[in-house]
């Protein structure tokens, strides 16, 4: 499959978004090699041209190779895009009915049409409020996928799949019937393996987050200034995954592609709990906070899926 130039993206905020993600594996992957030092080879990972969700992990000659969908991300950036033009989720932010027409609070997720179809679909009015705040989500997601992807790769399965099936790539979406049944629950706990490893590397990269200085006026929109940030940004990321997991199994029932991931429920059950036994290791973390946080927003979240 082609790799994918982002760099012919002409919008600069959705050119923006494929930056940020590629640079979370840029900086995990060298903090991995390092951690492994010589034994481990180095990992790239690239964008291709595919309209599908999903990506791979794979071993080449000299290196790993993750490959993610271009439509990952601009799937991703959409998603959140109405799913916060809908008032119902996070209430305090200023309705996007307001700002429709308004021609400085508008944004459009406009890309290259050739391989992406319909324009219009790529139109999501928001408020300046909520367009920071879809954005955050949307980071935060392709984070997670950049760093599940990056688990792959660490938990050893571009070999295991060379080993035990004699393929090369590890992908997350395949042709339903194309996997039987003893290898569905391998796959499946390969899985909770790159899940596992995301959770640990995302509390660095939620680290960096809570820390960077530029975007605090942003913040302050969406978190509470007395508050530990960290935890609050650990429960949006609960949301967002929740969002996007029952988003992607939409998706590929539409597309009768098969995955070996479990239910989104249970997988984001798992995952939470993963994050807060992390989580607990920092003095700061509030896991009462943690946990209301989720109930308040897991509410929204319904509200705005079924939209
Ligand atoms: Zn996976």
């Amino acid at each position: 499959m082609a790799t994918f130039d982002f760099s012919r993206i002409e919008n600069e905020q959705v050119r923006a978004v494929f930056e940020r993600m590629l640079k979370v594996n840029t900086v995990a992957g060298a903090a991995v090699q390092k951690a492994y030092g010589k034994a481990k080879k180095p990992v790239s990972t690239i964008f291709v041209d595919d309209p599908v969700f999903n990506a791979s992990a794979s071993l080449g000659q000299s290196r790993y190779l993750i490959k993610i969908s271009a439509s990952v991300p601009l799937l991703t950036a959409m998603l959140f895009g109405r799913f916060f033009a809908q008032s119902a989720v996070m209430p305090w932010l200023t309705p996007s009915d307001e700002a429709v027409g308004a021609r400085n609070d508008t944004v459009q997720f406009i890309t290259d049409p050739k391989d992406f179809g319909d324009r219009d679909v790529w139109r999501v009015s928001l408020t300046n409020e909520r367009l920071i705040a879809s954005a955050k989500f949307a980071d935060m997601c392709l984070a997670f996928i950049a760093l599940h992807e990056l688990g792959h790769v660490v938990a050893g399965h571009a070999e295991g799949t060379r080993h035990y099936y004699g393929r090369a790539e590890f992908s997350e979406l395949f042709a339903v019937g194309s996997r039987p049944t003893d290898q569905r629950e391998r796959d499946q706990s390969w899985e909770y393996d790159a899940d596992a490893v995301a959770v640990v590397l995302l509390m660095d990269y939620l680290d960096d987050l809570a820390k960077q200085k530029s975007g605090l006026t942003k913040h302050e929109i969406l978190f509470d200034k007395d508050k530990d940030l960290f935890t609050q940004l650990l429960s949006f990321m609960v949301i967002a995954l929740f969002v996007l997991f029952n988003y992607i199994r939409g998706a590929r029932y539409d597309l009768e592609l098969a995955t070996s991931h479990p239910h989104p429920m249970v997988r984001i059950q798992y995952i939470k709990d993963m994050m807060v036994h992390e989580a607990r290791k920092r003095t700061e973390f509030d896991l009462l906070l943690f946990l209301d946080l989720i109930d308040q927003r897991l509410e929204e979240a319904m509200i705005g899926l079924e939209e």
